[in-house]
C-alpha cells in the first residue's frame, strides 16, 4: 500500500472526510453518531475535527426559551469543548469563535468573556469580533459594570472598540445612570466616528432627555479650568465633565454656512490640525506611493514639486474636466483655476495634475486647449502624470505635502484611500477639500471647506452638539443633534 493511500485510509482521515460533509449537509445528528463511534474506537480527533462539531452545534437561528432541543445541543457542544480540554488538544481562533457564538446563543455574557480569558491564555490574540458575545450580552442584560470589564480587556489587548460597541456602552451607561462612563463614552465617540449614525443619535437623544441628565452637572464649575481644557484639546472640548443643571433641549438642526446652530445661535469651532501630523502623513503617503506607483517616476515628481511648489491649490484635472459632463472639458478646468489664482495670496496659479493621455489626444488637440495647457505649463503649474501611474497619488500628495487647497469632487472612498486610515485623512479632508457644484446656469461653483469641524463638540457653557451621518453638506444640509439647557442656572 501506497503512503499517500495508506493516510487516505487512516481512521482520522475518514472521520475528516465525513464529519466535513455533516458540516456542508448541517447533519449535526450523523455528527455526533461520527463523534461516538470514533470515541469508542479509539480515534485520535485533532482540531479539526472538534472545530466541525462545535460549528455544527451552533444554531443558525435566534433561539426560543422553550427550545429545549436546541439548548440541549449548546451544552453538547460545551462537552465537547471540555472533551477536547482532556483529550490535550490545543485550541484555535476557529474553536473559540465556535464556542463565543455557542455563548452568545445561550445568552451568557459570563462564559463569552472567559472564553476571551481563556484564548489569551492559550496565546491567541482576541480581536474585536471575539468581544462582541461579551460585550453586547452585558449591555443587554444591563449588566453596566461587567461590561466596563470587558472595555478594560479589551483595552489592555489593544483592541480599539467602535462605534457598536461605543454605542451599546453608552446605551447601559445612560440606562444605570451612570454620568460620568456617558461623558466618557461621547468623548471616545468624538474621536473615533466623528459624526454618529442614526441609531448612536437616537442613544444619545434619550440620555439628554432622561431625568438623571437634568440632575446631573456642575453649577458654578472653574472658568479657567475649562478655558485651559478646551485650549489644549485643540477646541471643541474641554473635558471638564457635565456643566449646569437642568432640563435638556435637544432638536435635530443644522448649520449655516459660518457654523452657526440655526437652533441655539452658538456658533462651532475649527479644529486645529498640527503641523507636525500633516508632515507625517505626507511622509505615510510618499512611502505608500512609491510602493505602489514606479518608484522613480512618483521621486521624479516629489524633486519637481520641490523646485516649482509651494502651491495655494492642487487641482485633479481629470476629476474637474469631467464634473458634470459627459466629455473632457478644459474650459471648465480653465475657469476653476483662473477663480483660484484670483484668491490665491501671491496670485500664483494652482497646481493642475493630469494623466500624459489626457494631455496628448483627444480634446487636448483642440487648438484653443492646446493654447491652455501650453500657457500652464509655462507657468510651472501642469504636472502630467506619466502612463500606467494612478494619478490620484500624485494630487494627494501635493496637497498634503503644500497644506493647501485640494480641489476634487471624488469622495476618496475607495481603496487607495483605505490604505490611509481613519484618524487622520477625514480630518485633513474636512479642512482641505474644496468642491464644485453645478450653479444656475450650469457652470461650477467652488464650495470652500467648511470653517468648522464636523465633529461632535461641546461647548464652554457645557452644550452639545453632534454631527450625524445624514446629510452630505453639498447637496442636503448635514443634521445636527443640538443639546442646551433650559436654564443655565438655578
Ligand atoms: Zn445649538
Amino acid at each position: 500500500m501506497s503512503k499517500k493511500k495508506a493516510r487516505r485510509e487512516a481512521p482520522e482521515m475518514i472521520l475528516r472526510v465525513k464529519l466535513d460533509l455533516c458540516s456542508k449537509d448541517g447533519n449535526l445528528t450523523e455528527a455526533l453518531c461520527l463523534y461516538n463511534e470514533a470515541r469508542a474506537n479509539g480515534v485520535q480527533l485533532n482540531v479539526h475535527h472538534y472545530n466541525v462539531l462545535l460549528y455544527l452545534c451552533c444554531p443558525n437561528r435566534d433561539l426560543s426559551k422553550e427550545d429545549e432541543g436546541n439548548l440541549t445541543m449548546l451544552d453538547r457542544g460545551f462537552e465537547i469543548f471540555k472533551q477536547m480540554g482532556i483529550d490535550k488538544v490545543e485550541p484555535n481562533e476557529a474553536t473559540f469563535t465556535n464556542l463565543s457564538r455557542l455563548a452568545a446563543a445561550k445568552e451568557d455574557p459570563r462564559l463569552a468573556f472567559d472564553l476571551v480569558k481563556q484564548m489569551t491564555e492559550h496565546g491567541i490574540v482576541p480581536k474585536l469580533r471575539s468581544y462582541g458575545p461579551a460585550l453586547f450580552g452585558f449591555c443587554k442584560k444591563g449588566m453596566a459594570d461587567e461590561a466596563y470589564e470587558v472595555d478594560f480587556h479589551m483595552r489592555d489587548n489593544g483592541v480599539l472598540p467602535e462605534e457598536t460597541e461605543l454605542t451599546a456602552l453608552l446605551r447601559v451607561s445612560s440606562e444605570f445612570k451612570k454620568e460620568g462612563k456617558v461623558y466618557e463614552m461621547i468623548h471616545r465617540l468624538r474621536t473615533t466616528v466623528r459624526q454618529v449614525s442614526e441609531e448612536t443619535a437616537a442613544t444619545i437623544t434619550d440620555w439628554f432627555k432622561s431625568k438623571i441628565a437634568s440632575e446631573i452637572g456642575e453649577e458654578k464649575w472653574d472658568m479657567e479650568k475649562v478655558r485651559k481644557g478646551f485650549l489644549e484639546g485643540g477646541g471643541g472640548w474641554h473635558g471638564q465633565g457635565w456643566l449646569g443643571k437642568g432640563d435638556w433641549r435637544v432638536v435635530r438642526t443644522t448649520m449655516d454656512e459660518s457654523g452657526v446652530c440655526r437652533s441655539c445661535g452658538e456658533k462651532l469651532v475649527c479644529i486645529d490640525i498640527d503641523p507636525k501630523e500633516t508632515e507625517k502623513f505626507a511622509e505615510l503617503l510618499a512611502t505608500l506611493a512609491s510602493q505602489k506607483e514606479a518608484r522613480t517616476n512618483f521621486a521624479k515628481f516629489q524633486e519637481w514639486l520641490q523646485r516649482q511648489g509651494p502651491f495655494d491649490a492642487v487641482v485633479d484635472g481629470a476629476n474637474l474636466g469631467l464634473a458634470n459632463k459627459h466629455t473632457f472639458s478644459f474650459s471648465q478646468i480653465a475657469r476653476v483655476v483662473n477663480e483660484l489664482r484670483q484668491i490665491s495670496p501671491s496670485k500664483k496659479l494652482p497646481l493642475i495634475i493630469l494623466h500624459q493621455g489626457r494631455v496628448s489626444g483627444g480634446p487636448a488637440q483642440n487648438p484653443n486647449n492646446k493654447r491652455l495647457l501650453e500657457s500652464w505649463k509655462k507657468g510651472g503649474s501642469l504636472y502630467a502624470t506619466p502612463q500606467g501611474s494612478n494619478d490620484d497619488w500624485y494630487w494627494l500628495y501635493a496637497a498634503v505635502s503644500c497644506k493647501c487647497l485640494l480641489v476634487t469632487n471624488d469622495e476618496m472612498r475607495d481603496h487607495l484611500f483605505n490604505l490611509l486610515g481613519n484618524n487622520f485623512f477625514p480630518r485633513w479632508k474636512e479642512k482641505h477639500q474644496a468642491r464644485l457644484k453645478p450653479s444656475g446656469d450650469g457652470l461650477l461653483t467652488l464650495h470652500m471647506p467648511p470653517p468648522y469641524s464636523h465633529v461632535i463638540q461641546e461647548s464652554k457653557q457645557g452644550n452639545w452638539h453632534i454631527p450625524t451621518v445624514t446629510g452630505d453638506d453639498l447637496e442636503t444640509p448635514r443634521q445636527w443633534i443640538c443639546a442646551t439647557r433650559t436654564r443655565l442656572h438655578e
